[in-house]
């Protein structure tokens, strides 16, 4: 606890941390919360897992009180993130009362309209952070501190607009806190426009390297799916999340897997919002085992146990691969990383090794597989009977590409 009281953390706060047995604080934390209590704009390059919550949260917590309107606004590029972050908050806060309320779209507005008239700290998504801004039922004169959490990703998503008319409706004399895995030229230019002299501040993404193991198997285009069949019904693993693309690999992997005895989830942009929330109850209570997810469902989700990760699908963009495996080898567990390969994920499989600078070993397809059965509504491509062309022992290339086999 000692550690955690140099940084400036007060007692209430302190009594929290001590229930939640942390014993010392985390290298973000450590670097951040210092400047966040001094009251300077901090830009934290930082993923999930590194306990940025906290990072930024000892400020909200420390520097508000009930009664005084809303004094810290965090936004948060999806739902899932808002309610963990929310629900963070509040166990930090436990000696410290203050309303902590979370506003996202997806669910009735009426209640989170009665919570606002109360509220201490908001945290939310823009859409409707907007829509309330809108209506008047949430008022942003109060705001000493705006934190813009996984920032990166709400740009990603198309929010830019709107982050940036719900920053022009907050005092200009406040602290700004911006939390992202990446910083892209657009990122730089909006803490260019609304921040103050910003200290960066860079981690690492929390992965260990030795605890995890990465793996790829380069499988024929219509047997991918017999092979994630098979690697989770031979390896036993604990929790998993497998990684789609698209909506519809996700929904079409999820029913194939059940169909085939194994208990799976899907979660994507496209449910509803009580739906998504069902869906990681039941996946953080381990009740299913397998989530089958897209990257902007499963983004910022703080899910402990996950042993396996599946590609299913090679993320297009490289820094994804990043977060996808940074779900698994957490707090000192061992994980496993698998990248099922078939045709149509070898560029953005060059990507991943080549932007991360990763060396991924390749493993033998197995010898036997038993038979699945896949049900085809909507036939996925890579499901087709495309021959497989240029394997062999590790290097491959496509047909007609290129005259270099492609070496991994
Ligand atoms: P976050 O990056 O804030 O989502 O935190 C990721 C996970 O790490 C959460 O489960 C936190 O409860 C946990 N955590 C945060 N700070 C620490 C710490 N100093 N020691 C151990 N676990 C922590």
């Amino acid at each position: 606890m000692e550690a955690f009281r140099k940084l400036g953390i007060i007692e209430p706060v302190l009594r929290s941390i001590q229930e939640h047995r942390f014993e010392k604080p985390s290298d973000i934390q450590e670097k951040t919360i210092p400047l966040v209590l001094a009251g300077k704009d901090v830009i934290g390059g930082s993923a999930t897992g590194s306990g940025k919550t906290l990072a930024f949260g000892a400020g909200l917590i420390q520097h508000s009180e009930h009664g005084r309107g809303v004094q810290a606004l965090v936004l948060t590029p999806t739902r899932e993130l808002a309610d963990q972050v929310t629900k963070a908050l509040r166990l930090f806060s436990r000696y410290r009362p203050l309303k902590i309320i979370d506003v996202y779209g997806g669910v009735s507005i009426n209640p989170q309209i009665d919570a606002l008239r109360y509220a201490d700290i908001v945290v939310g998504t823009p859409g409707r952070i907007l829509d309330h801004l809108e209506r008047g039922t949430l008022r942003l004169q109060a705001v000493k501190i705006l934190v813009l959490d996984e920032a990166d990703r709400m740009l990603d998503m198309g929010f830019i607009d709107d982050v940036e008319r719900i920053i022009s409706q907050c005092p200009k004399e406040r602290q700004t806190l911006l939390f992202s895995a990446t910083l892209s030229p657009e990122l730089r230019q909006l803490a260019g426009r609304y921040m103050k002299q910003p200290v960066n501040i860079s981690t690492e993404i929390y992965v260990d390297p030795r605890k995890l193991r990465q793996v790829y198997y380069d499988a024929p285009d219509n047997m991918k799916f017999s092979l994630l069949v098979h690697l989770l019904k031979q390896e036993h693993p604990g929790l998993v999340m497998v990684f789609c693309n698209t909506q519809k690999n996700t929904d079409f992997v999820a029913k194939n897997l059940k169909a085939n005895g194994i208990e799976a989830l899907a979660i994507h942009g496209g449910f509803s919002q009580a739906k998504r929330s069902r869906t990681m109850e039941n996946f953080h209570s381990q009740r299913t085992q397998v989530l089958v997810c897209t990257d902007v469902a499963a983004r910022g989700l703080d899910i402990k146990g996950v042993s396996h990760v599946y590609n299913y699908d090679t993320p297009k963009e490289s820094k994804q691969y990043i977060h996808r495996i940074g779900r698994t080898a957490r707090a000192g567990k061992e994980g496993k990383a698998v990248n099922i390969l078939s045709s149509r994920d070898y560029d953005n499989f060059e990507h991943v090794l080549r932007d991360n600078d990763v060396d991924i070993p390749k493993e033998e397809m197995p010898a036997a597989m038993e038979r699945v059965f896949i049900q085809f509504k909507d036939k996925p491509r890579h499901f087709g009977r495309k021959p497989f062309h240029g394997r062999s022992r590790g290097n491959f290339h496509k047909e007609g590409r290129s005259h270099h086999p492609r070496r991994f």
